[in-house]
C-alpha cells in the first residue's frame, strides 16, 4: 500500500480511496468490470400485503360496537341539551331586555 497517493497526498493506513484526488488505491478483489455492469440483483418480494381483518358484525353482541353506540348516544343528549339550555336562557333574556324597553324601564 502506497503511503502517498500519486496527486501527492498523504494517505491514512488502509485507504481505499485518495481523499484528495479520489483515485482508487488498490482494486478490490471479485470487483470486476463483468460484476459492475451485470443486474442488479433482483428486488426481493415484498411481503404479502396482511389480509384486512373481517370487520366483526355490528349487533348488541359486539360489546364495542354497543359500547361506541352507547358513548355516540351519551353525546348527542349531552349536545342537544346544552344547546337547548343555552337557547332558551338567551331568548328568555332578550324577551326579557325588550319587555323592559317596551315598558320604558330599566332592566329590573
Ligand atoms: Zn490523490
Amino acid at each position: 500500500m502506497p503511503e502517498y497517493c500519486t496527486c501527492g497526498a498523504k494517505l491514512p493506513p488502509d485507504a481505499r480511496f485518495c481523499h484528495k484526488c479520489a483515485k482508487p488505491q488498490y482494486d478490490y478483489p471479485g470487483t470486476d468490470d463483468a460484476q459492475i455492469v451485470s443486474e442488479p440483483p433482483p428486488l426481493p418480494v415484498p411481503p404479502p400485503l396482511p389480509t384486512a381483518l373481517a370487520a366483526p358484525e355490528i349487533n348488541f353482541r359486539n360489546r364495542i360496537a354497543v359500547k361506541i353506540g352507547f358513548l355516540a348516544a351519551l353525546l348527542a343528549v349531552l349536545a342537544t341539551g346544552l344547546i337547548t339550555f343555552g337557547l332558551s336562557v338567551s331568548g328568555r333574556s332578550v324577551a326579557w331586555i325588550l319587555r323592559c324597553r317596551a315598558l320604558g324601564a330599566g332592566l329590573v
